[in-house]
């Protein structure tokens, strides 16, 4: 097990490249080394991260460990792939239609992992994470390993039950369909993908999630918010629901630009955009 570091900055951990130290860091490559550096930890604030690509790290940082999940094992059976929960969400989608089996082609593009996008539900182009898993095999915050099946978990529009019950995703499996035309349509995704939204700033994804019946991303357009801009972080050209860091964007430049854009859309369209992101205070509550 590589040893615990101290005062590592998170902005290297987080597609947005935004956030201060850690006070505590260590990596996970395998079960036995997640359950060890839990075991060590506990009952101490922990979070645990995938690739970053959902999450807005404070200024000042975390105070407490941060795990960075590397489990990544991949196996694949006829019509079943059990996966490490560090594993790339989009290499498993790319992968998986390559091989001529539907049901993970929107995963191609999305930058997190696999643990990530099962404990945020991620979805694109009318799928979700959801509908293909099998079920999640887990260690709680007690270190216990433990495995759930589909049915024990609730799922819905970006939520999933790990986002309250403090287990830490370990891996997956997925059950697939055979179809040939898996690779064209993944590689349709990732075709729109690219030309839809900003790949070439840093971001984390979608900011607001879309009200029911509407897009989040229409709603701030239509308020003449794109290209809107507080400090280094501006809402961008491309995709109305993406902001992006143009080098040196604070947190707080991020927080009080989401909160501009909530009011602007609140004072001229009534709806309340509520938030997709992840913002990871210095200090969990
Ligand atoms: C350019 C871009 C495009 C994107 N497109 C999409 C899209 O189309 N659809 C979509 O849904 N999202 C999209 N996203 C957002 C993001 O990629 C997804 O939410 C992804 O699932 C997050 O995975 P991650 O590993 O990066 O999670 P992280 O950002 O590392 O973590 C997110 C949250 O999950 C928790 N978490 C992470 N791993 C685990 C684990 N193993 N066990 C328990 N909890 C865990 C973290 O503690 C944190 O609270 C996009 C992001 C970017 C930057």
């Amino acid at each position: 097990m590589e040893p615990m570091e101290e005062n590592v900055p998170l902005r290297s951990y987080s597609t947005f490249r935004i956030g201060g130290p850690a006070s505590y860091f260590a990596e996970a490559r395998s079960v036995g080394e997640l359950q060890a550096l839990i075991s060590s930890w506990f009952p101490r604030p922990l979070l645990i991260v995938g690739k970053g690509s959902n999450c807005l790290f404070d200024d000042r940082g975390f105070d407490g460990l941060v795990i960075l999940n590397k489990i990544a094992h991949c196996v694949m059976q006829e019509g079943t792939i059990s996966v490490g929960a560090g594993f790339s969400f989009s290499l498993l989608g790319a992968q998986t239609a390559r091989k001529g089996y539907a049901g993970l082609e929107f995963a191609s593009g999305i930058p997190g992992s696999v643990g990530g996008a099962i404990f945020m539900n991620a979805g694109a182009n009318g799928q979700e994470t959801k509908e293909t898993l099998m079920r999640v095999e887990v260690v709680t915050k007690e270190g216990k390993l433990r495995t759930f099946h589909r049915e024990e978990l609730r799922f819905a529009y970006r939520y999933s039950s790990f986002q309250e019950n403090d287990c830490i995703i370990v891996g997956a499996t997925f059950a697939l369909t055979k179809a040939p035309e898996a690779r064209q349509k993944q590689l349709g995704f990732i075709r729109y993908r690219t030309e839809t939204q900003p790949y070439d700033d840093p971001s984390i994804g979608c900011v607001f999630r879309n009200p029911p019946g509407k897009s989040a991303g229409s709603m701030i357009e239509i308020c003449g918010l794109k290209g809107a801009r507080i400090g280094g972080a501006i809402v961008s050209e491309k995709h109305a629901n993406f902001i992006v860091n143009r080098g040196d964007a604070r947190a707080e430049d991020v927080l009080a630009l989401m909160a501009h854009v909530e009011k602007v859309v609140f004072e001229k369209q009534g709806i309340l955009l509520e938030r997709e992101i992840r913002y990871i205070p210095y200090r969990l509550m």
